[in-house]
């Protein structure tokens, strides 16, 4: 799978130290209601009747598998940078994990995550803190660009995701996003109902476990997933050190590392996005990479791409 032809991944970029123009277009309502409202009822958290240890381990095993194995490694990894391939059915359950984050279509998400290497912190960078920092966290989630948000885009960008039938199929039918977001929380809830009925003998302990796994499980997860992944365009385009004097402002930021299983190596990262791996240093720890190692280990991963200088050494 080639990656279009005008996306530089191993190029130098042009630098910028100065503002850039960013959309002041419409407000995306579809985006903000339900990123607002999730805010809102991830609050109930501090309610006593709400908590449960099984809650917190929900929402533990949560980010990882959702987000770390969902977002970074399979949206991110997998089908941005095509830095390894694993099974179709693998590909999808990993892509249906990513679905249930309520980051957006797989199509919308790679296009945009490639539009950001190809013009990261420049003009035409959709999430770039030389904006300000709030917007390249939040804010540009909220405002309709035609630079980003327009079939043309996707099609220029993500063409490789259009045209599988899956992927194909979600961007025709992006409401299945929020379908799969409310059945998978609807999985939590009666597996909560059932487990409490079943360990308590009564329905309201029942109850309660299923609605803290909801709260904590599921929504203050997909919160915590939503910010853990933002901070990877604000944190680690302002806050870190640098190994290499990339022409955009990246950085490895150790804390944004830490929270998402090796994607806060940004720097390392736009340096050379084409390799599996952003570990460059024995301590800049890369988990995701490691689940990747382990899948090829089983089998289940395959055409690993290596660090540049590895790829410069089999070229020859
Ligand atoms: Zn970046
Ligand atoms: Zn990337």
């Amino acid at each position: 799978m080639s990656f279009p032809k005008n996306l530089a991944l191993d190029g130098a970029f042009s630098s910028s130290s100065t503002r850039i123009s960013r959309s002041r277009g419409a407000i995306l309502w579809a985006y903000l209601v339900p990123i607002f409202t999730l805010h809102l009822l991830a609050i109930l958290a501090v309610a006593p009747w709400l908590f449960s240890w099984a809650g917190v381990v929900a929402l533990l095993v949560g980010i990882h598998v959702y987000g770390n194995l969902g977002i970074n490694l399979c949206y991110h990894r997998l089908l941005t940078h095509r830095s390894f391939a694993v099974p179709k059915w693998l590909e999808y359950t990993l892509a249906t994990f990513a679905l249930c984050c309520m980051q957006d279509t797989p199509t919308r998400w790679v296009a945009t995550h490639r539009l950001h290497h190809n013009h990261s912190d420049e003009e035409g960078d959709p999430h770039s803190p030389l904006d300000d920092f709030v917007w390249s966290h939040i804010g540009w989630l909220f405002r309709k660009s035609p630079a980003v948000h327009d079939i043309a885009v996707y099609q220029k960008y993500a063409r490789d995701l259009l045209s599988d039938p899956f992927y194909f199929f979600l961007e025709k039918r992006p409401y299945w996003v929020g379908i799969v977001y409310f059945a998978h929380a609807a999985v939590y809830f009666l597996a909560g109902l059932v487990a409490g009925r079943w360990y308590s003998g009564d329905w309201p302990a029942g109850l309660q476990l299923g609605a803290s796994l909801v709260v904590w499980g599921v929504i203050v997860r997909t919160v915590a997933v939503w910010h853990i992944t933002w901070s990877v365009n604000s944190l680690t385009h302002t806050f870190g050190y640098r190994n290499y004097a990339t022409s955009e402002n990246s950085r490895n930021n150790w804390l944004v590392a830490l929270v998402s299983a090796g994607e806060g190596w940004h720097n390392n990262h736009h340096q050379d996005p084409a390799s599996a791996s952003v570990q460059h240093r024995w301590w800049e720890f890369d988990l995701t990479y490691y689940t990747i190692q382990a899948l090829a280990a089983l089998g289940l991963a395959s055409r690993v791409t290596p660090p540049r200088h590895i790829r410069r050494e089999e070229r020859g």
